[in-house]
């Protein structure tokens, strides 16, 4: 293990400092409070929207480290750049009257941007930006993240979520980077790398923090906040590699999974917050608790007899700031408990020691205003081109026969389905509100899919609603419109959600959605499916039938233009699938899965499978090619494939290197991805893509729980090549 490095001059300066603190100070730090304990009611509605009384009481009496959120929980909507900066001042100003003058950290969930101030570069949801496969993409989203955060005079972002997406009922599928483990952990470096760059002191970066550690992603029943059972060798296969890389990258803060696994709350779990994440992941920032969760020790799990034994049980097992978030108890109890020697004086100056370390690395104490001007680093020009380069590269095309696709510009076209006119469905939660579903505050510049369609063609289009997703409405006359045009536009998916609010209980379509495929196939018309939502929604049944499919997911502020293009052909499309998507219901094998899976009568059999993804053009691979065939341990693996563009567009293409071990004393998955490249080529073109896989990557987690490589014969995969090497002693 190699632990985050200390910089000295700033261990010295956290030392000197908590020398001087008192101990209820020392515990005002520990405390996270939500912004609506100290505004006036209806906070959003007003200008000014703190009660100074309030927040007095807070800084200066009861000392709190951190404040989150908007006014007024739970109407969380988003405030403007000008109402940002303003309030942060007051809090920084207040701060400074305080006897030892320690900054606050304010944070917010800007989860695809600055979700919560008005106007920001709402980028695609991760599920997206795990489709489109591409680093820096998702390093430039961290880099506008961050500077819209900070435009806005907010201190730190709680995102990227690193948890993994293998639970495809899980309502917050889409806040992660799908199924894999390395394409999960390579895209969150790359984004943690833009947000932090070098030193995030910087006025233009922001310390990030990993969600939710660890195993939050995947419960048994697919609801959110419920149980998950994960073994040993699970969780260091599948669920800490890519905190691993997260902390690697240099995240300081870490939010801890509201749910349970294995029967131990992830608050109260000890040897996951401090034997694993000290003592093996090397950790040397601050954890945080999620909205309420030491509370819930006791209230919820009955873990804890009291309130006052829950705060004992988190802060013992590694919590060091608590999201309380609506009152002082948890400072007053854990005084009471430090005061009675319940909870030695020495862990609270660990805490206190993690926090002030992250406060100082991100420049805090310097921080007097706002560190850069609004004008200009919010919604530049250069931010919204690239954030509708990440739609147009986060959109899969799932199938398209006869090559339907691109559609005619003259065409005429009847849009239709309950996505088709709305921007929320494609955003998702975290996207202006708490649920994203506030439709009236979205911003009015930014364009539907119909309404893309329509500036984008000289055809006629017409538009026959159906915005309800539960209820079958308007299909008779959406039917007598299809006779009437040359192709259907249908537009299908889920509401917006996050968090248990987006709990469902299968997933199939609701069942009118059903309804109005079967009337619109009954047309005998040519109809394209396009499809918004965080998850992989049965649609086999119409996909079948459907001449082509795009996966939209969540696609992000940009994405009706994005789609359009897409389905006009002036975006090649190029996202491949990060997720493998489920013929039915309870199909859900992944394709890393075990070869027990798809032995005999068991299969792979997705809709459409993990990497999945079709373009206007076609690629060949060829001459996979290793440096050597036999490696000596601890030697890295070179090799290199040739990718040609073989149709007439340009066009981009995810090269994917999977490798398979043999045979092995732990049954290995089928193939796993260990390395990706995506290369634009011209027709024509072809181009030699180099990789290096280091030793590491051949690596599993043995019998006896370490990490190790076994001597022995391995596969490669990339494209439709194969290679074969070995490991020998
Ligand atoms: C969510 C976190 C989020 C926090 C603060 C919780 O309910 O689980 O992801 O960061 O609220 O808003």
């Amino acid at each position: 293990m190699t632990a985050q490095p200390l910089d000295p001059a700033i261990e010295d300066k956290v030392s000197a400092l908590l020398g001087q603190m008192t101990l209820e100070e020392k515990i005002g730090q520990m405390t996270q409070i939500d912004v609506s304990v100290v505004t006036v009611p209806n906070g959003q509605e007003v200008d000014q929207p703190f009660d100074v009384s309030k927040l007095e009481q807070a800084i200066l009496n009861y000392h709190v480290g951190s404040i989150l959120n908007t006014p007024t929980t739970p109407n969380n909507n988003a405030q403007t750049v000008g109402k940002w900066r303003a309030m942060t001042q007051q809090i920084r100003d207040l701060a400074q009257k305080s006897r030892l003058k320690i900054p606050v950290i304010y944070g917010i969930d800007a989860i695809h941007g600055a979700t919560y101030t008005r106007d920001s570069v709402l980028f695609p949801q991760a599920i997206n930006m795990a489709a489109t496969f591409n680093r820096d993409l998702s390093f430039k989203e961290g880099e506008i993240a961050a500077r819209e955060v900070k435009a806005s005079g907010i201190d730190w972002n709680f995102s990227p979520v690193m948890d993994i997406g293998r639970q495809p009922l899980w309502p917050r599928l889409w806040e992660t980077y799908g199924e894999d483990v390395y394409l999960a952990s390579s895209l969150g470096q790359s984004f943690i790398e833009g947000h932090q760059g070098e030193n995030f002191a910087d006025p233009l970066k922001a310390p990030t923090c990993l969600k939710h550690y660890v195993g939050y992603s995947f419960p048994i029943n697919g609801k959110d906040r419920t149980p998950a059972w994960i073994g040993e060798r699970m969780l260091r296969e599948y669920f800490l590699p890519s905190f691993a890389a997260g902390i690697k990258s240099g995240a300081m803060t870490i939010m801890v999974n509201s749910a349970e696994v294995d029967g131990i709350p992830g608050h109260a779990n000890y040897q996951y917050l401090t034997t694993i994440l000290r003592g093996e992941l090397g950790f040397t920032g601050f954890t945080v608790s999620d909205w309420e969760d030491i509370k819930r020790l006791y209230t919820r799990d009955h873990l804890a007899a009291s309130p006052r034994e829950a705060v004992k049980i988190a802060v013992m097992a590694g919590i060091d700031m608590s999201m309380v978030p609506f009152d002082y108890s948890f400072y007053e109890l854990l005084l009471d408990l430090v005061r009675n020697g319940e909870v030695p004086v020495a862990r609270i100056d660990e805490a206190v020691t993690r926090i002030l370390r992250v406060k100082y690395l991100s420049g805090l104490f310097e921080r007097r205003e706002p560190d850069i001007a609004a004008e200009d680093h919010f919604s530049t020009a250069e931010a919204n081109a690239i954030n509708l380069q990440a739609a147009r590269e986060s959109i899969v095309l799932a199938k398209n026969s006869q090559n339907i696709l691109p559609l005619s510009k003259k065409a005429s076209i009847l849009v239709t389905g309950p996505t088709a006119n709305l921007l929320s469905v494609m955003n998702g939660g975290w996207t202006i509100t708490w649920q994203g579903d506030n439709e009236a505050l979205y911003p009015q510049q930014k364009l539907t899919l119909l309404e893309a369609i329509r500036q984008k063609t000289s055809g006629q289009v017409s538009y026959v609603g159906g915005q309800r997703y539960q209820d079958e409405i308007n299909i008779e006359q959406a039917v007598g419109e299809a006779y009437r045009h040359d192709v259907v536009v249908m537009a299908l998916g889920e509401n917006t959600y996050t968090e248990t609010a987006g709990n469902i209980d299968s997933l199939n379509l609701p069942f009118p959605q059903y309804q109005l495929a079967r009337a619109l196939f009954a047309t005998g018309k040519p109809i394209v499916l396009v499809t918004f939502g965080g998850r992989p929604r049965v649609i086999t049944e119409i996909a079948d039938k459907a001449q082509a499919v795009v996966l939209g997911f969540l696609p992000g502020m940009e994405g009706g233009v994005a789609m359009a293009d897409i389905l006009f052909g002036d975006t090649n499309p190029s996202a491949k699938l990060p997720v493998s998507y489920p013929r039915n219901t309870n199909d859900v094998v992944l394709y890393d899965h075990k070869p027990i899976e798809a032995f005999e009568a068991n299969q792979y059999n997705p809709l459409y499978a993990f990497g999945h993804g079709l373009s206007y053009t076609q690629f060949e691979t060829s001459e996979l090619s290793l440096e050597k065939t036999e490696l000596k341990p601890g030697e890295s693996l070179n090799l290199s494939v040739k990718v040609t563009n073989t149709g007439k567009r340009s066009g981009q293409e995810v090269v994917m290197v999977f490798l398979h071990d043999v045979a092995a004393t732990v049954t290995r998955p089928n193939r796993q991805l260990k390395e990706f490249a995506k290369v634009d080529l011209k027709p024509g073109e072809t181009r030699k893509i180099q990789f290096e896989l280091p030793y590491e990557a051949l690596s599993f987690i043995g019998v006896d729980m370490k990490r190790i490589v076994e001597p022995g014969e391995f596969k490669l995969y990339v494209g439709k090549e194969t290679a074969s090497f070995s490991v020998k002693e």
